[in-house]
């Protein structure tokens, strides 16, 4: 066993971490190039490292080796029971801390998160497979930043909403997905945190590794026991925990069908709900746009994180007048993504998550192939071992497509053209989805005119998915409701009361 799980194992199995002793630092553990991991997880439920009942554990693997990286326990319906009650013992004193020491252990959390950064990011770069480039410079600092940005607002309640009275919501359920597992757990947690709630949170399935290593995080913080509780496990594991009668708020982002099974496993208990779910979002480029800026900006949108992203820009609408220019600068920038070894620096594109996403890629670009649309996909050497798909872009398609109606998640653009910024708008418009949206114009004016139309929850200007835990990130229509990130996302984690201001 690794010296730094050994620490952990032993601080759990003696908890002497109690209420109100803000100021408890443990030295972090030196990062290093590798990532020792242990290779058994248990579930953390409050405050320590706990054996599920059913003694059932699965393997994660490493997407592109295939290579199993650790086992990690099957939270069942009694473990689940056991981290909602330990979540509400922790409740009634996490709440009652002032707004300051809660800021103090979410400032610790997010140093000592920046501190670890490199095992961080080896470590979600192996589980998940996405390139270490983007883990060092998106997921981890990002992860860190959220916990910096939301200790800022844990005693600032008052002047988040002026003229009312914040108060906790309670137990928080939390679950979320496989493409961000690090910054999900982060943007879920930390707001929760801040408002004085207490949580439960089941990451996915196929990338629990960070979720883990973050609890060693909040140990290594002193954070009470039961204030933040991770079980690991499958779908039943979520929905275990989504109906459990204890929570008072459910947070879930992932598929949209798994998304309306949640809404109806609330309906009727009085419980809070934000979802955020899939999209289909559309870069629309302009004639007049910096066409090789746009370039830049339409690959990073669909070919980041292998385009498992759901805000990712899978439908480019091109004006008809430089459609051609515009595909074959595409194509000439997509000849030169790398593709290959996460854990190499210089990687552009890693590995496809799981078997069945591949599947589910594949299955789409042979419909798209089907249809009558062109595929153009970018000559690369592909690892024998692992799952892969290169860089792929269709022309030709028609919104009749399935490649230009499903999310296909992964990295596949689908080309379509325009004529009147009309057009453009209504077409981009034309989907289920309404999470986010691209506009590429030197034009002011239209950028105004094209972002006001757009129904989608974030809308980028010449440039694409860019965050910031400042920024609420959230959709419409099937793409779900409710905001994270920002004063509206701090909402979704408070009830008003008092007051005469509306919520
Ligand atoms: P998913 O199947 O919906 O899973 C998401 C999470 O829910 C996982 O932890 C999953 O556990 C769990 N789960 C599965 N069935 C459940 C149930 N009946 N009740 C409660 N929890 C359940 O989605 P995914 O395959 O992980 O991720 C891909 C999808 O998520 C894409 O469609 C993408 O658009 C969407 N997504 C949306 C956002 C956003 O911010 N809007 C962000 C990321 C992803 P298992 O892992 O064990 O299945
Ligand atoms: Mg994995």
């Amino acid at each position: 066993m690794a010296k730094n799980d050994q620490k952990t194992q032993d601080s759990a199995a003696k908890p002497e971490l109690e209420f109100g002793r803000v100021w408890r630092y443990e030295q972090a553990p030196e990062a290093t190039d590798h990532v020792t991991i242990a290779p058994r997880h248990e579930l953390f439920v409050d405050g320590a490292w706990t054996k599920p009942k059913s003694g059932e554990h699965f393997a994660t693997i490493d997407p592109a080796t295939e290579k199993t990286l650790s086992e990690v326990a099957q939270a069942g319906d009694k473990d689940v029971d056991a981290a909602v009650k330990a979540a509400q013992r922790a409740f009634p004193k996490w709440k009652a801390l002032s707004g300051e020491d809660r800021a103090r252990y979410l400032f610790r959390i997010a140093r000592i998160l920046l501190e670890r950064a490199r095992e961080f990011a080896v470590l979600e770069t192996l589980d998940n497979g996405k390139p270490i480039k983007e883990t060092r410079d998106v997921d981890v600092p990002l992860a860190a930043q959220h916990f910096f940005y939301h200790a800022g607002w844990a005693d600032k309640l008052d002047l988040l909403f002026p003229g009312q009275t914040p108060a906790p919501l309670g137990v928080v359920g939390q679950v979320i997905p496989w493409n961000f597992p690090l910054l999900m757990a982060a943007w879920k947690i930390a707001p929760a945190l801040a408002a004085g709630n207490t949580v439960v949170l089941k990451p996915a399935e196929t990338s629990p590794l960070t979720a883990l290593r973050l609890c060693e995080v909040l140990q290594q913080a002193g954070l009470p026991p039961g204030v933040v509780n991770v079980i690991t496990g499958d779908g039943r594991t979520g929905q275990a925990l989504v109906r459990h009668p204890g929570l008072a708020k459910v947070a879930f982002t992932g598929s949209t069908e798994v998304g309306k099974e949640i809404q109806k496993a609330v309906a009727g208990r009085g419980v809070e709900l934000t979802l955020e779910l899939g999209g289909k979002a559309a870069h629309v480029v302009f004639e007049d746009a910096a066409l090789d800026q746009a370039v830049e900006g339409v690959v990073r949108g669909i070919f980041f994180n292998q385009g498992h992203v759901c805000c990712a820009g899978s439908r480019l609408l091109v004006q008809e007048s430089v459609h051609d220019l515009f595909v074959e600068k595409l194509q000439r920038r997509m000849a030169r993504i790398r593709v290959g070894s996460p854990l190499d620096k210089n990687t552009d594109m890693g590995a496809i998550h799981s078997k069945a996403q591949l599947a589910r890629i594949r299955e789409l670009c042979a419909a798209g192939a089907e249809g009558g649309a062109s595929m153009h996909q970018a000559a690369c050497d592909l690892p024998g071992k692992g799952f892969w798909f290169p860089p792929t872009m269709f022309t030709g398609v028609s919104m009749s497509h399935r490649i230009a109606r499903e999310e296909v998640f992964g990295p596949v653009l689908a080309v379509l053209t325009f004529r009147t910024p009309e057009e453009a708008v209504e077409k981009a418009n034309n989907t289920s989805y309404g999470l986010s949206a691209g506009i590429w114009t030197d034009k002011g004016a239209r950028i105004l005119w094209c972002a006001e139309r757009m129904k989608a929850g974030v809308v980028w200007n010449n440039t694409f998915n860019r965050f910031d835990a400042a920024s609420p990130f959230g959709g419409f229509k099937e793409s779900g409701f409710g905001r994270e990130g920002g004063r509206q996302g701090m909402r979704a984690y408070v009830k008003l009361e008092g007051g005469l201001l509306p919520g």
